[in-house]
């Protein structure tokens, strides 16, 4: 980002959906790779006990000293848990298994909804001058999604190009409400990506069609495409955008990241 659009605090987006495997780690990881590569400086929080995004981004287990468990119930400062990745630009608080069982203690919590949007503007965050905070929700709406948009300026939601896909949508825009209903009266909802896309096929049109008739200018032009590369990069540790350059999955989170970059110059102007 040109040094004009670079304010001093990062924009902070909740990846989520309830459903699991619709691509919400698939596009966290991809994103943030594609927002770097336009010169952003990212952060990715790990918020998904499977720590998908940690392993997608080269961060094995052995290396997780210090997590968004930490982060979140032991009062461990922002600084122990961020962690860089390979990219340069693109840093990561990890996950582990450890976070399973954080729901059930954020319930005896006082602050439990605002841990994260605490733990997030600690003064050490200024140093770090991130443009981008991605957060990896897990496939739930508990108290660590609610913790993730009680954080967030803004809800992105990753919508898999198939049967039913839009019926999960309810409950998840519920959340939103009550979330800004009690915690966070500014959330926005950042917009709607299809994912797994698949041209040739009517279901993925009907899909299309369906969500840009009922959620409208929400859903993001850009449509990400079923892609094998896609698929194979965790695999080897990252991103596609570094997995395989000129992959169609490649050219399409970083239309997303660009389209992303778009609306947010145009809320700001
Ligand atoms: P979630 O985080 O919502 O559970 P993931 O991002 O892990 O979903 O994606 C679920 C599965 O689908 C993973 O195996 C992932 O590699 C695959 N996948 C996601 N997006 C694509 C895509 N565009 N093309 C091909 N496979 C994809
Ligand atoms: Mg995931």
């Amino acid at each position: 980002m040109s040094d004009l659009s670079r304010s001093a605090a990062p924009k902070i987006i909740a990846i989520a959906n309830q459903k699991g495997g619709v691509g919400k780690t698939t596009t966290t990881i991809n994103l943030a790779s594609a927002l770097v590569e336009q010169n952003c400086r990212v952060l990715v929080v790990d918020l998904d006990p499977q720590g998908n995004a940690s392993t997608g981004l080269g961060i094995e287990v052995d290396d997780r000293q210090m997590t968004t468990y930490e982060l979140l119930l032991e009062d461990v400062d922002l600084d122990e848990v961020i962690l860089n990745t390979q990219i340069d630009g693109l840093k990561l608080v990890p996950a582990t298994v450890d976070l399973s069982s954080a729901d059930m203690e954020l319930m005896a919590n006082e602050k439990r909804s605002f841990l994260l949007h605490d733990a997030l503007r600690q003064v050490a965050m200024d140093r770090y001058q991130f443009d981008f905070i991605l957060i990896d929700c897990p496939p739930s709406l508990n108290l660590l999604t609610v913790n993730a948009m009680v954080a967030a300026h803004a809800v992105l939601v990753p919508l898999q190009s198939e049967f039913f896909a839009l019926e999960g949508l309810s409950q998840l825009m519920l959340t939103i409400r009550e979330v800004r209903q009690t915690a966070n009266p500014n959330l926005r909802i950042e917009g709607v990506v299809l994912t797994m896309y698949d041209a040739r096929n009517n279901l993925s049109q009907q899909v299309e069609a369906d969500a840009r008739d009922n959620l409208g200018d929400l859903v993001f032009e850009t449509v990400i495409p079923r892609n094998v590369r896609v698929s194979e990069a965790p695999s080897f540790a990252m991103p596609v955008l570094s997995y395989d350059t000129n992959s169609k999955g490649a050219a399409a989170y970083r239309n997303l990241a660009k389209e992303l970059m778009r609306r947010n110059a145009s809320v700001a102007a």
